[in-house]
């Protein structure tokens, strides 16, 4: 895979970031420039470029990741008021980091849909 991206560098601990929730299969983690009170990115332990990555993916990989991003958002406490979850994917998207990530958003009513 190509040079490691800066969510490489956050798993390596070589950048600082604000851990709110890891297991053995992800790691959650605070987003820079947040775009609500709560704004978190999850990441798996195992790199993939995008979502469009997990059609190839093993289910149980999958299935790992998805549940720490439910697992975060409940530790997160926003299980009551909802949440959103966003996976930005390509240039159309606006994908800026090459490193699948899902984007938990919550603490106000969100807009919908989104630009
Ligand atoms: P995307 O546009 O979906 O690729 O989202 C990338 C996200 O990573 C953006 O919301 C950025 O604010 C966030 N981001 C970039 N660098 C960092 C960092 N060092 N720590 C935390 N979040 C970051």
């Amino acid at each position: 895979m190509s040079e490691p991206t800066i969510f490489d560098k956050i798993l390596a601990k070589e950048i600082p970031s604000e851990a709110v929730y890891e297991d053995e299969h992800v790691y959650a983690f605070r987003d820079i420039s947040p775009q609500a009170p709560v704004h978190v990115l999850v990441i798996p332990r195992k790199r993939m470029q995008s979502f469009a990555d997990l059609q190839h993916a093993d289910p149980s990989v999958v299935a790992s990741f998805m549940q720490g991003v439910s697992k975060a958002a409940a530790k997160l406490g926003l299980e009551e008021g909802g949440y959103r979850v966003v996976f930005n994917t390509g240039s159309d998207a606006l994908q800026t980091v090459p490193y699948i990530h899902a984007h938990i958003l919550g603490g106000r009513k969100l807009g919908w849909p989104p630009g």
